[in-house]
């Protein structure tokens, strides 16, 4: 029987009294599953690395909850549709409100970008909150800046590679030279300025 595991505490887990004694909670102390994260069709693999929930109340007495860490996952590229690995840190901040109408009304002109209102009516299950978090913080287009790395690989094998590709060679060689000889003239008068 494990309906009194250790990790009870947190399925109906008091946000409110939470922040008012200012707790955290770090990964080091306790160990979640992420089946959310794991079972994401859109992620390959991934692996969070630590996460930290802290409680504080801020400078206007509101309730605030933070969730900071760092995970890694695997995406596929919408560029070329290969795998791509991200390491993602997040950071939000989310002042609590006891409703739904509460929050619609916020004004959230006075709010950082890392801070957001929820409505947090009761107890929440703090493991699924922070899975939200942590899939919130996935980018919504992953790309890696490796397609062009890739493409430029294969352009420059092909071209040691291909005969044809000598003419091209002497040509992009000519429009250096004359793209050189301004620039070079350019060092000469920053030259004669400074003596
Ligand atoms: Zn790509």
């Amino acid at each position: 029987m494990r309906h009194k595991g250790p990790l009870k505490q947190f399925d109906e887990f008091d946000a409110w009294s939470f922040s008012r004694s200012g707790e955290r909670i770090r990964s080091d102390e306790v160990k979640f599953d992420f089946p959310r994260l794991a079972g994401d069709e859109s992620i390959s693999a991934s692996h969070v690395e630590n996460w930290e929930i802290s409680g504080r109340i801020n400078a206007k007495s509101e309730s605030v909850i933070r969730f900071q860490g760092r995970f890694s996952a695997e995406f596929s590229c919408v560029v070329c549709g290969s795998g791509v690995q991200h390491v993602i840190d997040f950071d939000r901040h989310l002042v609590l409100v006891t409703s739904e109408s509460q929050a619609d009304v916020y004004d959230e002109e006075t709010l950082d970008e890392q801070t957001d209102v929820v409505a947090c009516p009761g107890a929440i299950n703090l493991r699924d909150w922070l899975e939200d978090e942590i899939l919130l913080a996935c980018p919504m287009f992953p790309k890696h800046d490796a397609c062009s790395d890739v493409a430029g690989r294969s352009w420059r094998d092909s071209e040691s590679d291909e005969d044809t590709d000598d003419h091209q060679d002497d040509t992009a060689g000519d429009t250096k030279q004359e793209v050189q000889r301004p620039f070079a003239n350019l060092g000469d008068l920053l030259k004669g300025s400074k003596k």
